[in-house]
Formats: C-alpha cells, sequence, structure tokens
C-alpha cells in the first residue's frame, strides 16, 4: 500500500487550532504516531505531494464564481464555521487555511491514482465530502472526492464506462459528494450516517444515495459493525456483479467514535480499526482498488484512531 503525506496540510496558525473542534494538525500527529510504529514501513509507503492544486484546476469541479467569492472572508468564515475570519486580510485567509486544503486535494488525487497500482493507499488528509460545486459547508470548501474523479477520467485512468464506488462511513452524511454526481450516476453512494446530525435539512443530497443506511440513534460499536456487515457486502456484489469498478473511494471519518463531540455515535477504538479493516478488506476481496480518506474526526484522539488504522494497514497490505 502507499501512504500520502506532505507537511503542508497542518494548519497551525492564529490559534486556528483551538477556536474549532477540528484538529487542524491531526495530520501531522498522525504521521508522527505511525513512525513511532512501524517507521520503516511507513517510510517504504510513503509517496509526497509535488504541489498544491490551482484554483484553475478546480474549476473543473466548481463554480468559478464560487471560487471567486472564496476572496471574501465572510463567505469563508460562513463554510469554516469561524466567525473571526470575517475580520480577516483575505491574503491571509487563502495562505493559513486555503492553502493546506488545497495541498490535501492534491493529495488525494496523488493517492487516487495510486490506489489504482498499489491497491491500497492513504491520503493522510482530505475527505471533504461537505462542499458542494457551489458552495462551501461544515469545514469543507474543496471537494477532493469530486476533483479527483474528475482528474482520474481526464487522464484516461479510469473509463467513463468504469463504476466507482464510494463508501461513507463518516459520522455525517456526504451531502457534498451527492450534490457533485446528482447526475452522475457512475458513482455507487453508500453512506452510513446519523440520522439526526447536521446536514439533516438536505434532503436532495439524501435522496441520491444509493445504498442509504441511517444509524439508530446513540449506536453503538456493536450494532455499528452488524448494520456494516448486513449491508456492505450485498452492495458492492450488486455494483459488481455486471460492470468493472475501477475504484472505491472510502470516506473513513472518524467523528463515530464515542468521546467525539460532533458525531453522536460511540464507537470504540476498536472498533473504528475493525470498521475500517472491514471495509479494505471487502473492497480487496473483490479486487476494487481502494483510497482511503480522513475525513471529519473532532477528538483529541482522531490522530491515533488513525494512526491505528494505517499501522494495520501496512502491517497487511505492505508488498
Ligand atoms: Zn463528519
Amino acid at each position: 500500500m502507499k501512504l500520502v503525506y506532505t507537511r503542508h496540510y497542518n494548519i497551525g496558525f492564529l490559534g486556528l487550532e483551538r477556536m474549532h473542534p477540528f484538529d487542524s494538525r491531526k495530520y501531522g500527529r498522525a504521521w508522527k504516531s505511525i513512525g513511532r510504529t512501524v517507521r520503516r514501513l511507513r517510510n517504504r509507503a510513503w509517496v509526497g505531494v509535488p504541489r498544491p492544486v490551482s484554483v484553475a484546476d478546480l474549476t473543473a469541479v466548481h463554480d468559478p464564481a464560487y471560487l471567486k467569492r472564496l476572496s471574501d472572508p465572510p463567505e469563508l468564515s460562513w463554510a469554516l464555521e469561524l466567525l473571526f475570519l470575517r475580520k480577516l486580510p483575505a491574503w491571509v485567509v487563502w495562505r493559513v487555511i486555503l492553502r493546506p486544503m488545497r495541498w490535501a486535494v492534491a493529495g488525494s488525487l496523488v493517492a487516487a491514482r495510486e490506489a489504482l497500482t498499489a491497491g491500497v493507499a492513504v491520503n493522510l488528509s482530505g475527505g471533504y465530502h461537505h462542499a458542494k460545486p457551489d458552495r462551501g459547508e461544515g469545514f469543507c470548501v474543496f471537494n477532493d472526492i469530486a476533483y479527483l474523479v474528475n482528474r482520474l477520467r481526464a487522464e484516461g485512468r479510469l473509463a467513463a464506462t468504469d463504476r466507482i464506488a464510494y463508501v461513507d462511513l463518516d459520522a455525517h452524511q456526504g451531502n457534498g459528494v451527492s450534490h457533485h454526481f446528482l447526475a452522475d450516476r457512475q458513482l455507487f453512494m453508500f453512506d452510513a450516517y446519523n440520522p439526526n446530525i447536521y446536514p439533516a435539512h438536505d434532503r436532495e443530497a439524501r435522496a441520491r444515495i444509493d445504498c442509504p443506511v441511517p444509524l439508530p440513534t446513540r449506536c453503538v460499536g456493536t450494532e455499528y459493525l452488524q448494520i456494516l456487515e448486513r449491508t456492505l457486502p450485498g452492495f458492492l456484489d450488486s455494483i459488481s456483479r455486471t460492470e468493472r469498478v475501477g475504484l472505491a473511494v472510502y470516506n473513513a471519518g472518524t467523528d463515530v467514535f464515542t468521546h467525539d463531540s460532533l458525531g453522536g455515535l460511540h464507537l470504540s477504538a476498536e472498533d473504528v480499526l475493525a470498521r475500517d479493516l472491514f471495509v479494505v478488506e471487502q473492497l480487496r476481496a473483490r479486487g476494487i482498488p481502494v483510497v482511503m480518506l480522513l475525513s471529519g474526526g473532532y477528538s483529541r484522539d482522531s490522530y491515533q484512531l488513525v494512526a491505528n488504522t494505517v499501522i494495520e494497514l501496512l502491517r497487511r497490505y505492505s508488498p
């Protein structure tokens, strides 16, 4: 497997990390934690990111008028739920917050390309599943999932007829991905989410999910894993039986963790690890390449949950 990471992912300035539940340095923390346990495997699997994605590249999947509006701090403060951004000059916001996100979007594409040859790849960031074509939401400004699909098709690495499996297990429903693929039915969505939290209002997004799995309130790990075992294999069989599935995108949000302040679910650290390994195993058993993206995770332990999974994937899927 391959592990994509650059230190440019980390946002650490202006005290941002203390003003939002999002641990904006979790990427670097996960990277270091992985290195403490399996340094040699990590370094062998590592792939860097040459440059951040440009605004011009992003017009492939985002409305140019929206991208232009991002120069306006109030628009961005709304997407990032950080009201103090309204008062900052636009250049500060671009350099400090949007630049790390552009690196992450580039990293998701690098990881997706690697997945096609290595079978399994993880981007140690990304998974901005709430970003819509014309609007940022829920700490997501650019949709790296839509971007990587668009680029892989443009590069000819995915054929127009190739199916894409999108497995979203972040606690929040991936409404931005729904909106990007409203008319594009080559991407098949499996989404297990807490139906009582944001973006519960977005009915159009929920209606787009091919296999919706709204979770019971205060769902615990054993119940969660049973639901996943009952639903995911059938979904993967149904989409891969007659057509080729060229790639799976696994949006592996760690906000399902019991100490997460936003997810409202009750999985232990062991449950999160079991979930991730189950998903990757199911995909690999069917010969489907998988790129894993981190997505949400708002607890202090989020980085360690990510590290636990990557360490185990490195042990199992390194050549
Ligand atoms: Zn989430």
